[in-house]
């Protein structure tokens, strides 16, 4: 247990956390939304350093990441603990916990980048669940990454606050943001948070000069409608019209057990994407040509063909060996802030 970064004292010993959207008022001896903050006595302590055990080296495409490093791996960290409660999460498991105790062997930031070095990954991740709830360790690992020049990269739901993503987004070069829909009522009802502030922060990590990829979990009933994809990528395409947009596939997990989402609406999301101008389109959990692989937005041709997580890289340092196109994203270690 450490103490809290972000906390603001208020009276009779109740405090403020400052980490993420929730802003969380704790009085003595409770804990906040995402169960990893306790307040004792007054003071804020987090058990971020306690609860992190999950590591895997994983195909960054798996984050997904399609334009930092195709075809390299990620040495992925996570631990128990969120600040969401979707009735559709993938990773409920360790997400979600009434009780969360320490782990065993708990991963501190130091062994994450020793990990990472050692088996030669391209990058670091911190995904599987929030990587925010554990911000004292994020931040830690950010540091470290950028004395060792290794890429450090969130898939996030993008519920940060500002002030806390200006202080470890100066370690921060790449991010998957979930946008979980346009419906802010809807989507408040949920998950507990706007959609919109979820956009504020992608926005702001763009004016940061982090690399941003947004995906976006199409579940039917919820956020599959002609109106609302059209608003996610108008948005993207206002951010930037380079931003990749992951539409995935939802399949029952947890307390959702409605039908997957169909190939067709998937591709339906893609046609809308292209319309509103968006560049890099790409379909998830489910395989079509159309939307695995990477193509030139300019002569089209193939820069990264991807069969599962068979990647073959068509192209040298981001670069269309066609036309000269430079394709957006994280292709050399080189290229870190
Ligand atoms: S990080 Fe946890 S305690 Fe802090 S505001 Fe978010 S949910 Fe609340």
């Amino acid at each position: 247990m450490i103490k809290a970064m972000l906390q603001e004292p208020l009276g009779e010993k109740k405090v403020r956390c400052n980490v993420c959207v929730h802003r969380c008022l704790i009085s003595p001896g409770k804990r906040g939304i995402c169960q990893v903050r306790e307040n004792q006595d007054g003071v804020l302590y987090s058990y971020a350093d306690e609860l992190i055990s999950i590591t895997s080296l994983d195909p960054v495409e798996k984050k997904p990441f399609y334009h930092v490093l195709p075809g390299s791996e990620a040495f992925s960290w996570a631990g128990y603990g969120c600040n969401m409660h979707c009735d559709w999460c993938q990773n409920h498991s360790i997400s979600q916990s009434n009780q969360l105790k320490s782990v065993n062997s708990p991963i501190s930031a130091d062994e994450i980048v020793a990990g990472a070095m050692v088996v030669g990954a391209g990058l670091i991740s911190a995904t599987y669940t929030e990587p925010t709830v554990f911000f004292e360790v994020l931040f830690d690992v950010g540091q470290r990454t950028h004395d060792f020049n290794i890429i450090n990269s969130w898939v996030t739901n993008g519920t940060i606050t500002p002030e806390a993503l200006q202080l470890a987004g100066k370690y921060l070069h790449a991010a998957n943001v979930d946008l979980k829909g346009a419906n802010d009522v809807l989507l408040k009802k949920h998950t507990g948070v706007n959609p919109s502030y979820v956009m504020s922060i992608i926005r702001l990590m763009k004016e940061m000069g982090i690399w941003v990829e947004v995906t976006t979990l199409v579940i039917p009933g919820l956020n599959d409608s002609t109106e609302d994809l059209e608003t996610i990528a108008e948005f993207i395409a206002d951010v930037d019209f380079q931003m990749p947009w992951h539409v995935s596939a939802y399949h029952p997990a947890f307390r959702h057990q409605a039908p997957p989402t169909s190939g067709a609406t998937i591709l339906k999301a893609i046609e809308i994407g292209q319309k509103k101008g968006l560049k890099y389109i790409y379909a998830g959990n489910i395989r079509t040509e159309k939307g695995n692989n990477t193509y030139c937005a300019s002569c089209k041709t193939q820069l990264v063909s991807r069969r599962g997580y068979n990647i073959e890289l068509k192209m040298d340092g981001g670069v269309c060996p066609t036309c000269g196109l430079s394709i957006p994203g994280i292709y050399n270690s080189q290229r870190l802030k």
